[in-house]
């Protein structure tokens, strides 16, 4: 029997409760049964999240999955050089816009690929940060007028690639980012005799704001200061290479929360260009790299995970700002280029947990303890428990905060048995518990009563890991959206924290999307014997490729989904990925597991000849172990067979 309040229960409620129409850019909804779905191109076709787990689940899958969108990722792309486009017209602005993908942000490549066919008709280029990503860069980009634009630390291998991508006929900019690179590249180019098109990035005096901006400013670790541009300047213009001088970059961090830090930016840049072109640089483009951010926890505001401006604002006041600038220093206006990353890949990808146990403290201490010899602190506790006193709520808590720690001391030296503090314990918890349910109805919560909320609040422990799959939860305390995708139609009774299965007690998720800065808990659904999924949301940019095996438990499965009106659910499931096999990541850290399958045998053989195994039993021993060698790192959660209703006669 549902309660009343179960029963009134609607998704749109859900749908508020969960923030989807305040951080889902109009992609995400919950439908009349409680399913949440997804709106790859905002166009009115929604696929059914929970359908694309069940037919990934029937191929014999199991949670955690990353669900790639790929219509989703290919309409970011569009989006932003449609801003960006727009925002030319309406400035009446007399350049172009020509935006390139840093490939750190994702590598994956299915995602840059993607990104490149979708690019194709906005001559959408790409960005590399190092070697390896220049290896990639060259050997995908596609067209003569896209731009490969090469930053990071750079050695004369990294120099003679993008040499390599001038003499294939790309347009590939190297900029300098230290003043000795400038050495390496005149020396390069007079040994190849490829002429390097070159440009500058600059330390701005403009800091980020948000969780990047102590890397930004005077002292970043990248780029050159205005005396070390002079000096670049000279030294080239020493080598004849002054012609090859096209491009300024700058980059203030991801994540800028504020469009204000953005403009600044801009402003400063815009005059370092001028003044480039002034000293004679033919100059043409204005990388103003990344920072365009994602409203994570939809509050549009200027808080860490939020951003106080959409996308369209952004490409207006790049582009206006820029104008304005050069209009009244008399230079022609530069072409636009933005390294926008974590805005075109975040929303395009989600992972799918499951959560297998609730771990209770409710349960485990509503127990009655009845010591034999009750303890004068129990007692204590007890005649708290039970007083409703005048006492305040704040107050009431801090004095069983202090018997409570009295307890243990009384535990450490001896004085107190294992049922006392048992009593102690629960007692305790009692007492949070009222003083937490007396805030019902009350408007203001102190932190303090709200941070008891997340400590009362139950844990759901979920398959995967914190460290492979949600990196910057951990080590940024980035927040991400998360629901239930399913049962949005019934109401969430239980406040719940989320655990991983790692053996680390930082893996765990206790800090959510509010409007008001964070949440300790999620309001969750009771579990009922039937698979319990999650959605954590907006995960494409960085974490998706930065998982660091704690606890090897390595990939997990992948699932890339493509809108197609003709099947019966409005989906097809392109690929899948298969997640880390145990095989895998032991190999992984310089195991061989052909040699720990020999050393277990050997071990078994030792074992029946002390006659401690049977023969045959042995051959079953080393199966099991060769078997789960081949199997995923992650739990292979087994439910006990229902129980058959009994007939009722
Ligand atoms: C990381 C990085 C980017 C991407 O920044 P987003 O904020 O993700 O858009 C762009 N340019 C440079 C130089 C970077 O280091």
């Amino acid at each position: 029997m549902k309660t009343e309040a179960e029963t009134t229960w609607s998704t749109a409620q859900s749908e508020e409760l969960y923030g989807f129409p305040r951080w889902g850019s109009g992609h995400f909804h919950a439908n009349t049964s409680g399913m949440v779905t997804v709106e790859p191109l905002a166009d009115g076709r929604q696929i059914c999240i929970k359908d694309v787990i069940d037919e990934a689940v029937g191929t014999g899958m199991q949670a955690p999955f990353v669900i790639r969108f790929q219509d989703l990722l290919r309409h970011r792309v569009e989006r932003l050089n449609l801003a960006f486009n727009q925002a030319i017209k309406e400035e009446n602005y007399d350049a172009r816009y020509r935006g390139v993908f840093p490939i750190k942000v994702n590598q994956l490549r299915e995602v840059v690929e993607e990104i490149v066919d979708a690019g194709a008709e906005f001559e959408y280029g790409l960005e590399a940060g190092s070697k390896p990503e220049l290896v990639i860069a060259l050997a995908m980009h596609e067209g003569k007028d896209r731009l490969i634009i090469c930053n990071g630390y750079k050695d004369p291998d990294y120099i003679r690639l993008a040499l390599l991508g001038r003499k294939l006929g790309k347009q590939i900019v190297i900029v300098v980012e230290q003043l000795s690179e400038v050495d390496h590249i005149v020396a390069l180019a007079k040994e190849t005799g490829v002429e390097p098109v070159i440009g500058f990035r600059a330390k701005l005096l403009t800091r980020g704001e948000g969780k990047w901006a102590s890397s930004t400013g005077e002292n970043a670790k990248f780029g050159l200061n205005t005396a070390e541009i002079l000096l670049a300047a000279r030294k080239l213009r020493k080598a004849n290479l002054t012609d090859c001088v096209r491009l300024l970059h700058f980059h203030i961090g991801s994540q800028v929360p504020n469009i204000l830090t953005i403009k600044k930016a801009v402003v400063e840049a815009s005059r370092f260009y001028c003044q480039l072109v002034k000293m004679g640089f033919p100059m043409g483009i204005l990388d103003v790299g990344g920072g365009l951010g994602i409203d994570y926890d939809g509050s549009r505001t200027n808080f860490e995970s939020s951003m106080n401006y959409s996308m369209e604002e952004y490409a207006s006041d790049v582009v206006a700002n820029i104008r304005d600038i050069c209009v009244t220093a008399d230079v022609a206006v530069p072409d636009i280029t933005s390294e926008s990353g974590r805005a075109v890949v975040a929303p395009h990808s989600m992972l799918v947990v499951e959560v297998f146990e609730r771990i209770s403290k409710r349960e485990s201490l509503s127990v009655k303890q009845r010591p034999k010899k009750k303890h004068k602190v129990v007692k204590d506790l007890e005649a708290l428990a039970e007083s409703k006193t005048n006492l305040g709520r704040l107050e009431r808590y801090h004095d069983a905060l202090q018997r409570k720690e009295e307890a243990f001391s009384l535990f450490n030296l001896g004085y107190l048995d294992l049922e006392n503090r048992a009593a102690a314990e629960s007692l305790f918890w009692q007492i949070c518990e009222e003083v937490v349910r007396g805030d019902r109805d009350t408007g203001f919560i102190p932190e303090e009563l709200l941070e008891l909320k997340g400590m009362l609040a139950d844990q759901y422990v979920c398959n995967f890991s914190v460290f492979q799959s949600l990196l910057d939860h951990w080590a940024l305390k980035q927040l991400f959206p998360i629901a239930p995708l399913h049962r949005l139609d019934e109401k969430p009774s239980v406040d719940a924290i989320l655990v991983d299965i790692t053996c680390d007690s930082d893996g765990k998720i206790d800090s959510f999307i509010d409007l008001e800065d964070t949440s300790h808990h999620l309001p969750l659904h009771p579990l009922n014997g039937e698979p319990y999924y999650l959605g954590v949301f907006l995960t494409g940019a960085y974490q998706d490729i930065m998982g660091d095996l704690h606890n090897l438990f390595g990939r997990v499965n992948e699932v890339h989904v493509f809108l197609e009106d003709d099947e019966e659910n409005g989906f097809y499931i392109e690929e899948t990925l298969q997640g880390s096999r145990i095989r895998d990541v032991v190999n992984g850290v310089q195991y061989s597991h052909n040699d720990l399958s020999r050393r277990i045998k050997k071990l078994i053989d030792a074992a029946t000849k002390r006659d401690e195994i049977k023969p045959r039993e042995g051959v079953r021993w080393l199966e099991l172990y060769e078997n789960i060698l081949e199997t995923k790192t992650y739990l292979n959660i087994e439910r006990p067979p229902k129980k058959k209703p009994r007939k009722k006669r």
